[in-house]
């Protein structure tokens, strides 16, 4: 501890890192934002590294004087050793990488990790004051954060809410675990990208969204289908863990209350037949975190908290 309570979260998502400093009463003090590096691991590392100095010299604070830093990372984070394994989409595999060890050397100041939608859960139940909520995470991947009764539901093997990889179409593409039709291959941000590319360089989901908007057919039915199967992985989810809230998030969501309202409305006309889902109301279930913040990156920073107030 060095008493300015300042502490940087990130959230590293496959495509892009982003890291936010705030100070001890949680307001943001500094945001950054860059690509996130895959491949090697050490370069993943150094890029991590990067981006905390970055945001703390916005604010002239060195690395060294932050109560700490949390990470939210794609993967399987061990709660012990903060080593990262199985983060296909950072090109990490079965070989641990020792993510906390090594940027507490190198950053000189005490790090947290988990895996990034627990992180986001964390996040979310911070920012919708909420303590019972199951947050999809559909982003470069897909999975669910569970924040159950007030505690981060990890799971025994660290894989909970692993749930992009539940087969949802039998003849879909290949996914790199070796399944066919696993959510992330249909549902995820590449997945959608593949299907209905932006022609502006801007994000695809919004582009699709936008022109199902103005009743472009394909448009409509590629929107319907992204939303069949998201509203399977909020069933799927539902039926499990009956979160209180299912917040949709990751950077799919950023499209906002359409998306929502297009999962919404799947929902409901599967309901209509069967008493036992119109009961459930999971259609009412579902949110969407406030525009502009980011959950994980939040979320990151209650992990150091967190930390904190388990050394105390
Ligand atoms: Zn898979």
């Amino acid at each position: 501890m060095t008493g300015t309570g300042a502490v940087v979260g990130l959230d590293v998502g496959g495509t892009k890192t982003l890291a936010i400093l705030v100070d001890a009463s949680g307001h943001q003090l500094a945001i950054h934002r860059q690509a996130t590096a895959s491949g090697a691991a050490g370069e993943l590392l150094d890029s991590i590294a990067a981006a905390v100095v970055s945001v703390t010299g916005q604010a002239s604070i060195e690395p060294a004087e932050l109560d700490g830093v949390g990470i939210g990372v794609p993967g399987i984070v061990d709660p012990v050793t903060g080593d990262v394994r199985h983060a296909v989409n950072l090109g990490i595999g079965a070989d641990a990488v020792p993510l906390v060890r090594q940027l507490e050397q190198t950053l000189n100041t005490a790090v947290a990790a988990d895996n990034d939608a627990n992180s986001a859960a964390l996040g979310a139940a911070r920012l919708l004051d909420a303590d019972d909520l199951a947050y999809l995470s559909i982003g470069t991947g897909v999975a669910v954060g569970l924040v159950l009764d007030g505690e981060l539901r990890r799971g025994w093997r660290g894989a909970a809410g692993e749930l992009g990889h539940l087969p949802v179409d039998p003849e879909g593409p290949w996914c790199e675990c070796g399944q066919r039709g696993c959510l992330e291959v249909v549902a995820s941000g590449p997945a959608i990208a593949r299907r209905w590319p932006a022609t502006d360089g801007g994000s695809p989901v919004a582009a699709l969204f936008d022109a199902a908007a103005t009743g472009d057919r394909d448009a409509v039915a590629q929107r319907e289908r992204l939303a069949g199967h998201l509203a399977a992985a909020v069933t799927m989810t539902g039926l499990t863990v009956d979160p209180r809230l299912i917040v949709l998030g990751g950077g799919v969501s950023e499209v906002g209350p359409p998306l929502v309202e297009a999962v919404g409305l799947v929902l409901q006309r599967r309901a209509g037949p069967s008493g036992l889902l119109a009961d459930l109301d999971l259609a009412g279930r579902l949110v969407v975190v406030p525009g502009g913040v980011s959950a994980g990156a939040v979320g990151a920073v209650e992990l150091v908290r967190s930390m904190a107030v388990a050394r105390r």
